[in-house]
């Protein structure tokens, strides 16, 4: 009971459904709890705000801010006769495709017919979830879906201790200590690495020792690596290949490729798990049917990869390190603890040094600090809350994805490879990071140092 009240004042309530509250609309009641997704909901909020005429810097959505390759838009482009249903599991080419990426990106080897083809990886995630009956185990911080999808089919939630001093990431004592003390019904621990929304990542050995701790208690894992070809270093790692027989990989085109809006994501199965797939593929059969025919075509090339994407690739990362590294050292200056990110776009600091002041101009929580800083200043980001933090905690997501993706790689294009981004370019390419980023820093210190 306790636990429950716990997971519902932590799960992703930004703005709940109020106007359901009414009997006389006979909504489901785990949804009555939920609103529109956080991500979704601050990019509509932002929107509106700009339509209005408000300068908004959009740091509130994790959208990746290039455009998708040109070779995969041509091959989007010369398949959009394509008409027909294809496979529940999804097309033999894309899934065998998927296999080559996966051997080349992680050395694992798969067969295509143990991936599964879904509409974003966020809709394979929820048919997992309801195909399969377990507790579901996350870090805190997690990103903002996964616990609601639980809670839409009643499993039940269990958020993990982590330390920001840590960096955010789940330890293996943490882990073994839940397990000893909840044995006897299966467990799915989701792992999202690098991470949404704090950019970190683990180590090869930090992943070993984890997976250590996931076979001794036969965890099922469902490893989200869809930043994991944003990993800035580009070494991503995969904890499947410390625990192949109980890891299901996530991946899919919306983060690497630029291409949220295709919705095409893939689940990679071991061999043990195929009935686990099977029962996914009836539910999937039986609600979607298959993704895109269009989509499906245009991906097996976008997975074949070659020099374009891998160019591609090389530049998004450069750009994507050179940006978070700048905006992390600023808000170092400001006092937050905080260290560069090792992939993806996002940032999660913590601006609980600041509690004493920040209570003393009426903000007690992350959502009323997100709240404020949007109203004052036109920057938009999520509170720590959506992502199961404490509410009282001010952490907040700030996802820097506020640029022109395209404009960026050209001019990145004309950079010697070996030559970092510099300054100059992230002040005329990513200048509304820039400048959002300084105009969250001028208030801060506003109403910090006002109240020292
Ligand atoms: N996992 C994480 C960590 C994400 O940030 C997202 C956001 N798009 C998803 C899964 C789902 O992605 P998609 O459905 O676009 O594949
Ligand atoms: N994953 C993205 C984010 O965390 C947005 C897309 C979504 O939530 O479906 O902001």
């Amino acid at each position: 009971k306790k636990q429950e009240k716990i997971d519902q004042l932590n799960h992703t309530t930004y703005k709940p459904n109020t106007d359901m509250e009414t009997p006389l609309f006979n909504i489901n009641p785990n949804l009555k709890k939920l609103g529109v997704s956080a991500t979704l909901q601050i990019n509509e909020v932002s929107n509106e705000l700009i339509s209005n005429g408000k300068k908004i810097y959009k740091f509130g959505l994790g959208e990746s801010p290039f455009p998708v390759p040109d070779i995969v838009v041509e091959e989007l482009k010369a398949n959009a006769h394509q008409k027909s249903y294809l496979p529940v599991s999804g097309l033999f080419d894309l899934q065998d495709s998927i296999t080559k990426y996966l051997f080349r990106s992680r050395k694992m080897e798969f067969s295509p017919k143990q991936i599964l083809i879904g509409p974003g990886s966020k809709e394979l995630l929820f048919i997992l979830q309801q195909s399969y009956n377990t507790d579901l185990l996350l870090p805190s911080p997690s990103w903002v879906s996964y616990a609601p999808q639980a809670h839409i089919g009643n499993q039940r939630v269990f958020w993990l201790k982590t330390e920001a001093s840590n960096k955010w990431k789940l330890s293996p004592e943490v882990l073994d200590a839940h397990c000893k003390g909840n044995q006897g019904r299966p467990q799915l621990l989701i792992l999202n690495y690098p991470n949404n929304p704090h950019g970190y990542t683990y180590s090869g050995e930090e992943l070993k020792a984890l997976a250590a701790i996931a076979a001794e208690h036969q965890l099922l894992v469902l490893s989200d690596e869809i930043y994991g070809e944003l990993n800035h270093a580009g070494d991503h790692e995969t904890i499947a290949s410390y625990y192949p027989q109980g890891t299901i990989i996530s991946d899919g085109l919306s983060k690497w490729c630029g291409a949220g809006g295709w919705r095409l994501g893939f689940l990679a199965f071991p061999e043990g798990l195929s009935w686990l797939k099977k029962a996914m593929a009836t539910f999937a059969s039986e609600t979607y049917t298959s993704v895109s025919a269009p989509i499906q075509y245009a991906a097996i090339q976008a997975f074949k990869g070659g020099a374009e994407i891998d160019n591609y690739l090389f530049q998004a990362r450069k750009i994507l390190k050179s940006l978070g590294g700048y905006i992390t050292e600023k808000l170092r200056g400001l006092g937050c603890n905080i260290e560069n990110p090792d992939g993806g776009f996002y940032l999660f600091p913590d601006f609980s040094g600041f509690s004493e002041q920040l209570n003393q101009i009426g903000i007690s929580t992350s959502d009323d600090l997100c709240e404020r800083i949007l109203q004052e200043t036109g920057v938009a980001m999520l509170p720590g809350s959506a992502f199961g933090r404490p509410r009282e905690e001010y952490t907040m997501r700030l996802s820097y994805v506020n640029f022109n993706g395209g404009d960026a790689l050209k001019a990145a294009e004309q950079i010697p490879l070996e030559a970092p981004i510099d300054t100059a370019f992230l002040q005329s390419y990513c200048s509304n990071c820039i400048e959002g980023i300084n105009r969250l820093s001028d208030w801060l210190k506003n109403n910090t140092v006002l109240y020292k």
